[in-house]
């Protein structure tokens, strides 16, 4: 009897594995750190065979801590940090380098020497991103050209390449290469409207087609992995955004969910249009299923909840990030304070790497839980700003925002989110939907579970916060804001 399918969630700090059962329930986890180094200032790798060997023993780990078997698992699925990038070889499964995580920047001169040669514009519209070491593309040609004898290896067809969940798939079934369309569309390699590798792409980055995985469906059987003596296929692959996309059941054209984490991470369901953004919002492949591929628009907060982190490590005002709630509630507003979190410059729909970070409307009757009330806002404000534009590229009006991540916990943020976007906001009850949404793509797949609209229809929520706020108000605040981000923009302070 199949009871569960088990997700296995490998992130830029930590992997887990979990066990969901058929309400989608978490029946069982298990977690361990990732470990990371940082070999030069702004690089950023990890030990791809010790992350193998993490995944393996937590899956024995998680099925013993639930008391389950594995004869019961109807399947496996992989969600994964997207585009870090592993190279190995085919004869021996050794990586030739550490896995090169998202972040890393070793590779940006080759984006620079990318950008010389012209390549930005056909980079934009083939792939639906923007030329940067963020993506695959460029750590892979790093790599053949920084490690001694790589670059022949890989035109003798030595070499393979892949993202996490392709390593994993090709560890854990002993040689499947295979990757999904949602993580192929982070390559920077993959042409998402003939959905096809880009052979000139590819002629121009000096990347042998050979090193690249096959492109399969986000929902099918990759392979089988041996467990406990049983073989489970491994069924489910996505990216981890747009695995939460899935398992925010966001199925429908217009349908959007944010993660507030660290920083934010929109992404909006756009069905089978690939839309180009007018405000330099992604274009990616949300996934490919029954040989239907869906899109959606990504857009990215750089500071959500590393500002609420900055009001209790920075400021000093807080002791723990869950106090922000009541503290703010003592005021029944900011009173005209606000607060641009612009540590790092602004991401989508200003693109200013210059803006600063400022606090405005600053009065002698100005208290903490106002500058608390304003930090918190301020998540609220940058989800509008990134929604708006999704809305006006694509334009469609979502029906309501469903939202997850750690500050997502938080009512009063939930509520003025709800106010300031004029919109209902849900928050289901598994907020693990990162890890549900590769279960459920595992699941569907084995028929495990029936169809998407069962889980659409199945899919529990927690809260629901319906706008209450008046038309005047909300603009009266949302132009505050505006004004706010303008005088943030291409700050030259004196420093
Ligand atoms: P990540 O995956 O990026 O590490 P999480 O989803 O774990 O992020 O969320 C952690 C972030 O959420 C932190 O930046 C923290 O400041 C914020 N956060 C957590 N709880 C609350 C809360 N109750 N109110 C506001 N922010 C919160």
């Amino acid at each position: 009897m199949k009871k569960y399918v088990l997700s296995i969630d490998q992130g830029t700090t930590s992997t887990r594995a979990m066990l969901f059962d058929h309400s989608g329930d978490v029946v069982g986890m298990k977690q361990r750190e990732t470990k990371q180094s940082f070999p030069q200032p702004g690089w950023v790798e990890q030990d791809a065979l010790e992350i193998e060997t993490t995944v393996r023993e937590l899956l024995v780990e998680v099925l013993a801590g639930a008391q389950a078997s594995a004869e019961e698992l109807a399947a496996i699925g992989i969600t994964n940090q997207r585009e870090t990038t592993i190279v190995w070889e085919k004869a021996t499964g050794k990586p030739v380098y550490p896995a090169i995580i998202w972040q890393s920047k070793q590779s940006n001169g080759i984006c620079e020497r990318w950008a010389a040669e012209g390549l930005g514009d056909t980079i934009r519209a083939r792939t639906g991103l923007v030329l940067d070491s963020y993506f695959s593309a460029s750590k892979v040609r790093w790599i053949l050209e920084h490690v001694d004898g790589a670059l022949g290896q890989a035109e003798r067809g030595e070499l393979l390449m892949g993202t996490m969940e392709t390593w994993l798939i090709w560890c854990l079934t002993g040689g499947k290469h295979v990757t999904d369309y949602s993580n192929a569309s982070r390559t920077m390699m993959y042409n998402i409207h003939t959905l096809s590798w880009d052979e000139e792409l590819l002629a121009a980055y000096g990347i042998p087609r050979s090193m690249l995985p096959e492109v399969r469906s986000s929902s099918e059987v990759y392979g089988e992995v041996e467990l406990n003596g049983v073989r489970i296929p491994i069924a489910g692959a996505a990216g981890d955004q747009q695995a939460a996309l899935f398992g925010q059941a966001c199925f429908a054209p217009g349908d959007v969910k944010n993660t507030y984490g660290t920083g934010c991470f929109l992404l909006m369901n756009t069905g089978t249009r690939a839309v180009a953004s007018k405000h330099g919002l992604l274009t990616t492949i949300a996934w490919g299923i029954g040989g239907r591929v869906e899109y959606a628009l990504e857009g990215s907060v750089f500071v959500a909840g590393s500002a609420i982190q900055w009001l209790r490590d920075g400021l000093q005002l807080i002791e723990r990030v869950s106090d922000t709630e009541l503290l703010a509630a003592e005021v029944a507003s900011t009173e005209g304070v606000y607060v641009v979190p612009a540590f790092v410059g602004l991401g989508a729909p200003y693109w200013d790497m210059n803006a600063k970070g400022a606090v405005f409307g600053l009065t002698q009757a100005t208290t903490k839980a106002h500058l608390v009330r304003a930090t918190l806002e301020s998540l609220a404000y940058q989800t509008k700003d990134v929604v708006m534009a999704m809305q006006e590229d694509v334009g469609l009006l979502p029906g309501s925002l469903k939202v997850d991540g750690g500050a997502s916990v938080n009512g009063l943020l939930m509520q003025f989110q709800a106010d300031i976007l004029d919109m209902t906001v849900e928050r289901p009850a598994v907020m693990e939907t990162t890890a549900l949404g590769a279960a459920y793509l595992a699941g569907l797949a084995t028929g495990f579970w029936e169809d998407q609209s069962h889980i659409a229809r199945h899919r529990a929520v927690n809260g629901v916060y319906t706008p209450a706020m008046s038309d005047s108000r909300r603009a009266g605040l949302y132009g505050g804001w505006k004004e706010s981000v303008r005088s943030t923009l291409g700050w030259r302070g004196v420093r």
